[in-house]
């Protein structure tokens, strides 16, 4: 069995984001050479994501939307996290929208369903972050 590590880095100016990183995971498979296996892909945050659904910009607006919903960024003194920080909504922002993916390897290409892309969420951007990508396989 091979294995291939690597870590992918972003710096989102914005406190907020969705990063399609199909294009980037793709190049890390072609990279480990392995045609059967598995990709595990997950933010190394607490306070970002990584999900699959649509590249839709529609549906990204509302995610944003939903999100300020479910966990409201302010004002921040309602959360008892933010002593010294601000970033409790992102948080829980990035428990709903979870920490990993994984996908199938089938014939050397990622095996994802129609209009599947994976994405790196950022909930509380303006510095270096860093997203995991494991490949197991033949
Ligand atoms: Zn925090």
């Amino acid at each position: 069995m091979k294995s291939y590590r690597k870590e992918l880095f972003f710096e989102i100016p914005t406190r907020r984001a969705f990063i399609n990183i199909t294009p980037q995971v793709e190049k890390c498979l072609y990279e480990s050479k392995i045609k059967e296996g598995l990709v595990l892909i997950n933010a190394m945050h607490i306070t970002a994501s990584v999900f699959i659904n649509d590249d839709e910009s529609g549906l990204h607006h509302d995610y944003d939307v939903w999100l300020e919903k479910i966990a409201p960024h302010s004002p921040v003194s309602q959360y008892r996290h933010n002593v010294g920080e601000d970033n409790a909504d992102a948080h829980m922002k990035r428990q709903i929208m979870g920490r990993e993916v994984v996908v199938a390897i089938t014939e050397g290409k990622l095996d994802l369903g129609t209009w599947e892309q994976i994405f790196y969420g950022e909930f509380d951007g303006r510095r270096r972050k860093r997203v995991l990508v494991k490949i197991i396989g033949d």
